[in-house]
């Protein structure tokens, strides 16, 4: 049973690109009230249900509260885009490094078109930057944004860094027009004195 219909959302892409794996170590940030972490607990094997398989790790993240999920190690009522809270992420993951960053983050739509693509678009390019910092090469991106003029901007910015570059647009979020989701793939890793 999941907590809401944006599960199918991640269902759906990750059995397009089967970006997630038992024992993968995964964040999703804007992870309330916690669909796609109940989905990735599963697909990374995060609360060891598969005994044959390696484990993974869920960490979720939310400005609001997320009801705790179990396989996930959850910071609720955290702004992902606070320091402090990527802080806390960095400690959760000691110093092992993430294998996919998921965000299906989104602002309060204000209802200006403009504005509100603006604001979706800071999000994902804090996911970017954190992403880039803390994970392994040949680690995945996947970001949700509302479509707009910032788009080959985020696909630069996502290409510089992952080796294949995406957008995909699932079925089960046809209803929501400007929804789509930016998909990178194969970290390219950091080079020691490249600034994010
Ligand atoms: N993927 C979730 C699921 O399947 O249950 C649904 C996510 S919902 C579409 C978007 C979420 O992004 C909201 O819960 C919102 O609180 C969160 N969000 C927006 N800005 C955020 C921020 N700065 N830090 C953390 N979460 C944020």
């Amino acid at each position: 049973n999941y907590r809401c219909r944006s599960a199918f959302k991640l269902l759906e892409i990750n059995s397009k690109v089967k970006m997630l794996h038992p024992g993968m170590k995964v964040l999703d940030c804007g992870a309330a009230p916690g669909s796609w972490s109940q989905v990735a607990v599963k697909l990374v094997n995060s609360n060891g249900d598969d005994t044959k398989k390696p484990k993974g790790l869920v960490i979720s993240v939310d400005k609001l509260p997320i009801y705790p999920i179990d396989g996930a190690v959850a910071l609720s009522r955290c702004d992902f885009t606070k320091p402090i809270i990527q802080e806390q992420l960095v400690s959760i993951l000691k110093d092992e490094k993430l294998d996919v960053v998921l965000s299906d983050m989104a602002p309060n739509a204000t209802g200006v078109k403009e504005m509100d693509h603006d604001l979706i678009s800071k999000l994902a390019n804090s996911v970017i930057r954190f992403a880039v910092t803390y994970s392994k090469p040949g680690a995945d991106v996947l970001i949700k944004i509302w479509d707009g003029r910032n788009r080959p901007q985020l696909e630069e910015n996502i290409s510089q860094f992952y080796s294949k570059f995406k957008i995909i647009k699932p079925e089960s979020s046809r209803q929501n027009s400007s929804e789509i989701f930016l998909l990178g793939r194969g970290f390219k890793g950091l080079k020691p004195s490249s600034q994010v």
